[in-house]
């Protein structure tokens, strides 16, 4: 494949998955990141027989600085940067500001260098909250904001709502589309963990005594990754104004537990077999944020269908299973968790 893709957020979890199946396909990358003094070192050393082929540039959400030379002789964009913290930020604007401002920043240069393809990384978060009444969603629902939810399902609401009213009214013929992921785990590339993976190495490192009743859906980093490539590489009436959730499973935490220890019994010593009760976690919610988190999503069903994904995309996705020892091994493997 020729031609360069400018994958933004190329330090995160999401972004290196996307960078590398870009440079395997034999593509050009421009990536963007908040600091390259910090962050080049660290990507050359992950693609080190890239050269010329990986072009790094320092551009932040919240500025234009950097974006007209990033976007400049790319052909498309993956647009993956976006904050996703392990925490609830005192201020919502703290994620829905850069979200959406970064996300018509993004498109606004895109568009400025004349590309013509642009795939947004938004969320399952954008889909499936805000219908206390509805377990089962797929890429036609979208998060109800009047119910009043979190600030980062907010922030990936808003910032895709914002995207797809900005194209129609300003690039019409910009082929827009979004990937929507569900939590996204698999094997990692190094110590900065994304929020997902946080949670497996909680599980797996012996700091959650016990697994509250509190499922989530899975889909694989690698899956994600190849949605935006296939995203990017399809026929443009195939992908034009789409949405792409990414999800195999809804499992309950106490079946990703079941789902390690089978998997990977010599690794998984330290996950958790006891539940937790409801009543421990209300009781702990007040004190600890992470509890408060945790209240808020106990005994819901949130089950995000990717069948369409697999087959408007033409791919199918990895099994949770694999996808959940892929991610136990590579954790022990990097010595960020200790069995
Ligand atoms: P991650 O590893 O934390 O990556 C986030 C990326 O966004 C990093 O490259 C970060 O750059 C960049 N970023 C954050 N704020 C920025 C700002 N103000 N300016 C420029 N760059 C900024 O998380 P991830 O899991 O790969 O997530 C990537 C995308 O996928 C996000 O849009 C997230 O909402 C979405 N997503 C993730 C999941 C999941 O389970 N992981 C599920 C659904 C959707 P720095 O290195 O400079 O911080």
């Amino acid at each position: 494949m020729t031609g360069t893709i400018l994958v933004t957020g190329g330090t995160g979890y999401i972004g290196g998955e996307v960078i590398d199946q870009l440079l395997a396909k034999g593509y050009s990358v421009n990536t963007t990141v908040r600091n390259v003094s910090k962050s080049e070192l660290r990507l050359r050393a992950r693609w080190p027989d890239a050269g010329e082929r990986l072009k790094v540039f320092q551009a932040d959400l919240m500025s234009d600085d950097g974006w007209a030379e990033a976007n400049a002789g790319c052909t498309a964009v993956a647009h993956v940067a976006s904050p996703f913290p392990l925490g609830i930020p005192k201020n919502k604007d703290e994620l829905v500001i850069p979200a959406t401002q970064g996300t018509l920043r993004a498109l606004k240069f895109a568009h400025g260098a004349g590309i013509e393809r642009f795939v947004q990384t938004s969320s399952a978060a954008a889909i499936a909250y805000g219908h206390p009444d509805k377990d089962h969603f797929d890429h036609t629902d979208w998060t109800n904001l009047s119910a009043g939810v979190p600030p980062y399902i907010e922030s990936k609401t808003v910032a895709e709502r914002a995207a797809r009213d900005w194209v129609a009214d300003n690039a019409p013929s910009m082929v827009f589309c979004s990937v929507n992921p569900v939590a996204v785990f698999g094997p990692v590339e190094n110590d900065d963990l994304s929020t997902s993976i946080e949670m497996v190495k909680q599980m797996c490192d012996g700091s959650i005594p016990a697994l509250p009743n509190m499922g989530i859906s899975v889909c694989d980093v690698r899956d994600v990754a190849e949605a935006h490539v296939r995203a990017i590489e399809a026929p443009a009436d195939t992908v034009c104004e789409e949405r792409f959730p990414t999800a195999t499973k809804f499992m309950w935490m106490s079946e990703m537990g079941e789902v390690l220890r089978s998997r990977a019994p010599e690794l998984s010593g330290k996950v958790a077999t006891r539940k937790m009760p409801d009543i421990i976690v209300k009781m702990l919610a007040p004190f600890v944020p992470a509890m408060k988190q945790v209240k808020g999503e106990l005994n819901n069903i949130r089950d995000v269908s990717g069948k369409h994904t697999e087959e408007v995309l033409g791919f199918t996705f990895i099994e949770p299973e694999q996808t959940l020892e892929d991610t136990l091994r590579s954790l022990v493997e990097r010595g960020i968790v200790k069995v």
